[in-house]
């Protein structure tokens, strides 16, 4: 047997990234708990799973963090491997006799949370529309709708309320000053936090060294979430980020050179999409052209149809693509 992998790991001056277990392809999120003199703030917090919470039990075990001493816990997004055990890391408190620390989390996404994943199901009908919309077979639909439900029980129990982080406002953790950026398109209300000083940026899902972050357009997301995605990718061009600490993968010490691949890569997904586009399409249409997609898990298959949906808005937001809807969305080429 190897020996079980340390989750905890100093990574930047008294911040510690922690590795949660996920149970898909991606396998780990990587949280965040940074020490100042007053206890710990978290960032993200993984899912529910039973290796979720042995997991932060043993790196509060291995850091000698008492209940009581966690501050805040930050939320980059809503997804549910960053926000599932904000419930649970409040729990730990209140069974102990503490006051549940604080979840924070933008605007934005606390109204996305309690729409998608607080809302009792009443997401299934308005997803069985989406796909149906997407000219998904009504089967396949059936099936990834129901998939779905499956998730919602690794987000258990949820936090008891949201605190709100505002963009422009500063966080300060110790000796970290973090300037909250805004940072639309992996989520509509995705944050990155800028500390000058040491130029760490935390940042999230936005930016990624070993897989492209899903820009991914669900019914609840606002208008062309790949363009407001490049236009905030263009916005960190500047930023003279040392080290990016993500919520995947390893740390970005290449920042303006991860940024620009990953504007290359849209570039030749939206080229690969158009091209599918022929002489009318689906999105399902599209996804099954440009996606392996029988290779594909179910969860899977939801975010290449929403990805793919994301380009296509992408390419009639850019007059390339002409969208006509009569009960499925139709793409044509403008051209013809
Ligand atoms: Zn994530």
């Amino acid at each position: 047997m190897p020996p079980p992998m340390k989750p905890v790991k100093e990574i930047a001056p008294s911040i510690y990234q922690v590795l949660l277990p996920l149970p898909f392809a991606l396998r780990i999120v990587n949280c965040y708990l940074i020490r100042d003199t007053e206890g710990w703030t978290i960032i993200d917090t993984g899912l529910h799973i039973p290796e979720g919470p042995q997991t932060w039990l043993q790196a509060f075990s291995d850091l000698n963090i008492q209940p009581g001493t966690l501050q805040r816990i930050i939320l980059t997004h809503y997804h549910p491997d960053h926000y599932g055990l904000s419930g649970w890391l409040q729990s730990w408190h209140t069974e102990q006799g503490f006051p549940p620390p604080p979840v924070f989390i933008s605007a934005i996404d606390g109204e996305q949370a309690h729409i998608i994943i607080q809302s009792d199901g009443r997401q299934v009908s308005v997803l069985m529309d989406f796909f149906r919309r997407c000219g998904m077979p009504e089967e396949l639909a059936r099936l990834l709708t129901e998939d779905i439900q499956k998730l919602h029980r690794l987000l258990q129990p949820p936090p008891n309320r949201f605190h709100i982080l505002s963009p422009g406002e500063t966080l300060v953790v110790g000796d970290y000053r973090f300037h909250i950026i805004h940072t639309p398109g992996h989520s509509d209300g995705h944050l990155v936090f800028w500390d000058e000083a040491s130029r760490i940026l935390l940042c999230g899902d936005h930016v990624l060294q070993h897989i492209t972050p899903n820009i991914s357009q669900w019914p609840t997301t606002a208008a062309n979430p790949l363009g407001r995605y490049i236009a905030s990718l263009k916005q960190l061009e500047s930023l003279p980020v040392q080290k990016a600490l993500p919520g995947h993968g390893p740390v970005i010490t290449d920042w303006q050179g991860r940024l620009q691949e990953l504007q290359h890569h849209h570039e030749e997904r939206l080229a690969h999409m158009y091209d599918a586009v022929q002489p009318s399409a689906s999105v399902y249409d599209v996804a099954t052209r440009v996606f392996d997609f029988p290779s594909l898990s179910y969860h899977e298959m939801r975010f290449a149809i929403a990805e793919t949906r994301a380009h296509l808005e992408h390419l009639v937001h850019l007059g390339e693509l002409a969208l006509s809807e009569n009960g499925v969305w139709r793409y044509e080429k403008s051209s013809q």
